[in-house]
């Protein structure tokens, strides 16, 4: 037994040399922490340390502070990056609407914007999606093209509330 290692928290595998007795994966570049008759225990190598001790090993820095922080290291390379818990949806009126369960009959919901915030880890900048719905369909949007396209809405939404003029009056001759 090493002193300092609490080995009623160790899992099968870590109790077993498998895995890092730190973070619990299997190490790429191991040292033998303890060899025993009947234990020998492993863990990450000193230059894997940084590794060793991040939560999700793929993610080298705090998450910013919209994140809904659901990472795992597991997750594909593809989906590796920050997404928002905060979501926007705006239900439409004027759109087909979107079947689920039996395509035939239903239900139905209305088709809607989306809108998320998403930032991959290596991008510098987060970026905002509006989309159609559950669809791939849309835009990401940097705040600024977010900003100026909500003024743009107000300005067209604007247009639409200004009351007509009065009709010319035919003056009798
Ligand atoms: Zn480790
Ligand atoms: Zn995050």
């Amino acid at each position: 037994m090493t002193d300092g290692i609490a080995y009623d928290k160790l899992t099968k595998d870590q109790l077993s040399g498998v895995s890092c007795i730190h973070c619990g994966r299997v190490p790429v570049n191991l040292k033998v922490v303890e060899n025993s008759t009947d234990t020998t225990l492993v863990a990450c190598s000193e230059e894997d340390r940084m590794m060793c001790e991040r939560k999700v090993f793929w993610l080298d820095s705090p998450c910013p502070p919209w994140c809904d922080g659901l990472h795992a290291d597991n997750d594909h390379p593809d989906d590796r990056g920050h997404y928002s818990s905060w979501q926007g949806r705006v239900p439409l009126i004027n759109e087909k609407a979107e079947t689920y369960g039996d395509l035939s009959k239903g239900p139905f919901q209305p088709e809607y914007v989306a809108l998320h915030i998403r930032q991959m880890v290596r991008e510098h900048r987060a970026m905002i999606w509006c989309g159609l719905g559950e669809t791939a369909k849309g835009w990401h949007l940097t705040p600024a093209e977010a900003r100026t396209l909500a003024k743009v809405l107000m300005e067209a939404a604007n247009l639409t509330s200004i009351a007509p003029k009065m009709a010319p009056s035919i003056k009798a001759a």
